[in-house]
C-alpha cells in the first residue's frame, strides 16, 4: 500500500531524545501532513470497521491522538487508559516493567463491559511492555483484545 511508504516518510526521527543514545520516532510531523495523517486514520479503520469493535482504548498519551478518529469512524467508544493518578473514578490499575524501574496504566471501572471487542491503540511498539500492560487491564474486566494498532513498530526491538 502507498499510503504506508507516504507516512513513513513524515514521521520525524530524533537523535539523542529524550537521553543520549534513544533515536526518538516523532510523530508530531506526521499530524502536521493533513493527507499522511488521514491516510493513517483511515487504514485503520479500513482494518476495524465492519468487525464489530465495541471499544478502543488509547494508551495516554498518544494513543489519545489517534484513537478517537478510528472510534468515531468505526462507531465504537473511546476509553482512554492512563497514568496514575490522572482519573477521577474508580479505576483498575496495571503496574508495569520500564527500562529503568516500573510504571502503572490505570482505567475507570465501568467503562468497558464483559464480552466486548476491543482494539488498544498507541504510536509505537517497542518491547510491547506498555501494550501488554493494556492488554492485561481489558482482559482483568472480561473485554477480548481483538488486536493492538500501532502506527510505528521498532523492529530491532522486537522480543
Ligand atoms: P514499549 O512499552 O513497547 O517498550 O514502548 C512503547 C511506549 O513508549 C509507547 O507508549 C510509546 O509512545 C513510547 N515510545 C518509546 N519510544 C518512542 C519513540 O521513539 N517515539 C515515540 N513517539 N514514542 C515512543
Amino acid at each position: 500500500d502507498d499510503r504506508i511508504h507516504r507516512i513513513a516518510s513524515t514521521i520525524r526521527v530524533i537523535p539523542d531524545f529524550p537521553k543520549p543514545g534513544i533515536l526518538f520516532q516523532d510523530i508530531t510531523t506526521l499530524l502536521l501532513d493533513p493527507t499522511a495523517f488521514k491516510d493513517t486514520i483511515d487504514l485503520f479503520v479500513e482494518r476495524y470497521k465492519h468487525k464489530n469493535i465495541n471499544v478502543i482504548a488509547g494508551v495516554e498519551a498518544r494513543g489519545f491522538i489517534f484513537g478517537p478518529p478510528i472510534a468515531l469512524a468505526i462507531g465504537a467508544k473511546f476509553v482512554p487508559l492512563r497514568k496514575p493518578k490522572k482519573l477521577p473514578g474508580e479505576v483498575i490499575s496495571e503496574e508495569y516493567s520500564l527500562e529503568y524501574g516500573t510504571d502503572k496504566m490505570e482505567m475507570h471501572v465501568g467503562a468497558v463491559q464483559p464480552g466486548e471487542l476491543a482494539v488498544v491503540v498507541d504510536d509505537l511498539i517497542a518491547t510491547g511492555g506498555t501494550l501488554n500492560a493494556a492488554v492485561c487491564l481489558l482482559e482483568r474486566v472480561g473485554a477480548h483484545v481483538v488486536e493492538c494498532a500501532c502506527v510505528i513498530e521498532l523492529p530491532e526491538l522486537k522480543v
